[in-house]
């Protein structure tokens, strides 16, 4: 990706890039800067391979210039400027641009010097993660790292072209805020100036883009960086980065549309690709109902047949199970949930397989007892692990509801609800993956939608907004929201209470099965917005006391608004084709939070904690 014409590109070091040289520039005399990769010596003769950030070019040093090599000996990584003549190669390399030529080397000149580098610098490296990231600068020469940060580059490039040409403005918002946790853990910093006090780094700039929203700049957005002090998973940063979004006078249908445009455009513009159908949009519930998790994959079918479910849908609680029941096996009796999906073309999975499958549900990240499976063989019989229950008519009948056809293996689960659910989806995931059905090249997006407004929190007996205290009710649950007591006088019953049916005017975009982006309309009344706090368990004077400013603005003509924030780490490995959002961050964290090459974060002196009037008490 050359950002210049490549004239732009020469200075006072270099007429041409390691990249840019080839045939047509044979005979030419030119001068060149760069890294060398790799150094290989033929008697009297050496072959050394310079590279810089556009590519890398074949040198070749004569016998006339052993002298100044025996001077200065070069080795892996050395700074080198070198002026010479563009000549054909008599062996040419066709998996390089500039393949067809070397370089003759007239002269040359050590700009630096480098200590054997602690692994090699080039595509098949030789170093482990954890050198790697110790010595992040020089795994950043490294061609895969540096595709990585370039589509990164590119991904932004995008999204700032296509928000500029829709009116949105680049607004920065401070760092140093106030800390207001809900949800995550905020990251803190000490005031020296104001002793005992802290502020909060941002976990998103959720406040401040309402707030602009009221200042009137109707299309904001920002991509920035956002820190979460969250008990680290896989592939979690502490600090990340979002393209945040903000827009008035807009209802969702507006926002979906335009961050709808946005991505696609972002496809387009940075991978070529016209995603021409409208995005398809599902409700949470029929994600959690057809796929057992809010994000679902939609890369392929396999969808979740609910045998029987104490699932609330529509505000109703679902219960099926007349297929299952009642027919003397406990486990499918006695359970919550039982849930099964047709996995095509498996019929003759061996008992190895299964037995295999069954351990995968075993483990303790899937938590389930074990598994039940239906063969539909493909002369149209049926063999199942609970045929002493379920005589083939019975078969049959699981079978059509489950969507099998001949050839499928049913496989059933059956628990508590929430786990189940969640074990099934895991295990659809696994198996699409193994039967290859979830292809990297292939994108597809979806929306979801209808999120529940609260979610309960057992430990307080309480609710929490699924999505933040912001978001608005959908217009027709916004009297349900006012009118009731948030108060849950039976925990084992809060399914019944009405705040348990209330939606949110809330959307996530997922991408082929990772959610990129979530956003909401927001509320913008000051007494709906009290509401909210008070449901959420706060006093009038908590909510004064965090978010006084919000509710005095809302004060002063808050105009209808919403928005949205994409996962910029993450969008961009999805692009790259990658599962690791680390390896699209120039200096990432470690899985433990911690920066190996800083060695971050670490104690402070004694005078800066004086300072800070900071008394620790770890040892
Ligand atoms: N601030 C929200 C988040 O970080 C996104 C939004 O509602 O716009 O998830």
């Amino acid at each position: 990706m050359l950002l210049l014409k490549n004239e732009k590109l020469r200075s006072m070091y270099r007429t041409h890039t390691c990249g840019e040289l080839r045939s047509t520039n044979i005979n030419q005399e030119i001068t060149l800067a760069g890294w060398v990769q790799t150094i290989r010596k033929f008697g009297s003769i050496t072959f050394i391979d310079l590279r810089d950030r556009y590519g890398i070019t074949q040198l070749l040093i004569g016998e006339e210039l052993n002298a100044l090599l025996n001077e200065n000996p070069l080795g892996r990584e050395f700074v080198l400027q070198v002026k010479g003549i563009v000549s054909e190669r008599s062996s040419k390399n066709a998996n390089i641009p500039t393949g067809d030529i070397e370089i003759k080397v007239k002269s040359f000149s050590v700009l630096n010097k480098s200590i054997t580098p602690p692994f090699t610098v080039q595509d098949d490296t030789d170093g482990g993660d954890d050198l790697r990231m110790k010595f992040r600068y020089l795994d950043l020469r490294r061609n895969e790292v540096k595709k990585n940060l370039e589509l990164r580059y590119s991904v932004n490039r995008a999204a700032r072209n296509y928000l500029h040409e829709n009116n949105f403005m680049d607004i920065e918002t401070p760092f140093l805020i106030k800390s207001t946790p809900e949800g995550a853990r905020d990251f803190v910093v000490p005031s020296r100036m104001n002793a005992g006090q802290f502020y909060a780094l941002p976990q998103s700039p959720q406040t401040f883009k309402q707030l602009l929203m009221v200042s009137g700049y109707d299309r904001y957005y920002q991509i920035v960086k956002c820190f979460r002090d969250e008990d680290l998973r896989a592939d979690r940063q502490p600090e990340f980065t979002q393209i945040d979004c903000e827009m008035s006078f807009v209802e969702q249908e507006d926002i979906l549309n335009m961050f709808e445009g946005m991505i696609k455009s972002i496809f387009k513009q940075v991978k070529g690709i016209d995603y021409a159908e409208k995005v398809g949009r599902m409700t949470w519930e029929d994600a959690m109902w057809n796929y057992g998790n809010d994000k679902p994959d939609i890369r392929f079918d396999m969808k979740i047949a609910n045998l029987k479910s104490a699932f609330k849908k529509d505000g109703e609680i679902i219960a099926t199970g007349e297929l299952i029941n009642g027919a003397g096996f406990g486990v499918f009796d006695n359970a919550e949930t039982v849930v099964a999906i047709a996995v095509p073309n498996c019929s003759e999975y061996t008992r190895k397989q299964i037995d295999e499958l069954t351990d995968w549900v075993k483990r303790p990240q899937v938590g389930m007892n074990g598994m039940v499976n239906i063969k539909c063989n493909v002369d149209g019989s049926f063999k199942s692990s609970v045929d002493k229950f379920y005589d083939e008519e019975k078969l049959k009948a699981i079978a059509s509801f489950a969507n099998a056809k001949a050839g499928d293996l049913i496989l059933i689960l059956a628990g508590t609800e929430e786990r189940t659910r969640k074990a099934i989806s895991d295990l659809r995931l696994e198996l699409g993956q193994r039967l290859g059905f979830r292809k990297k090249d292939e994108l597809k997006l979806l929306w979801v939608l209808d999120f529940p407004l609260f979610e309960y929190a057992e430990e307080d007996n309480r609710w929490v907004a699924r999505h933040h205290p912001f978001t608005a009710p959908k217009p027709d649950h916004i009297s349900v929201m006012i009118d009731n007591d948030p108060l849950i006088e039976n925990a084992a019953e809060y399914l019944k209470h009405p705040y348990a049916n209330i939606k949110a005017n809330a959307y996530d975009m997922v991408l082929n099965g990772n959610e990129i982006g979530g956003g909401s309309i927001r509320i913008f009344q000051r007494e709906l917005q009290e509401k909210m706090f008070t449901a959420l368990g706060m006093s009038k004077e908590e909510a004064l006391h965090k978010f006084g400013f919000l509710l005095g603005a809302f004060e002063y003509g808050a105009p209808p608004h919403g928005g949205i924030a994409f996962g910029f780490d993450r969008l961009c490995s999805i692009l790259g084709g990658s599962e690791s959002i680390r390896d699209f961050i120039a200096f990432p964290k470690n899985n433990s939070g911690r920066d190996v090459m800083l060695d971050a974060p670490s104690t402070i002196d004694e005078k800066q904690l004086k300072e800070l009037s900071i008394q620790l008490n770890v040892q």
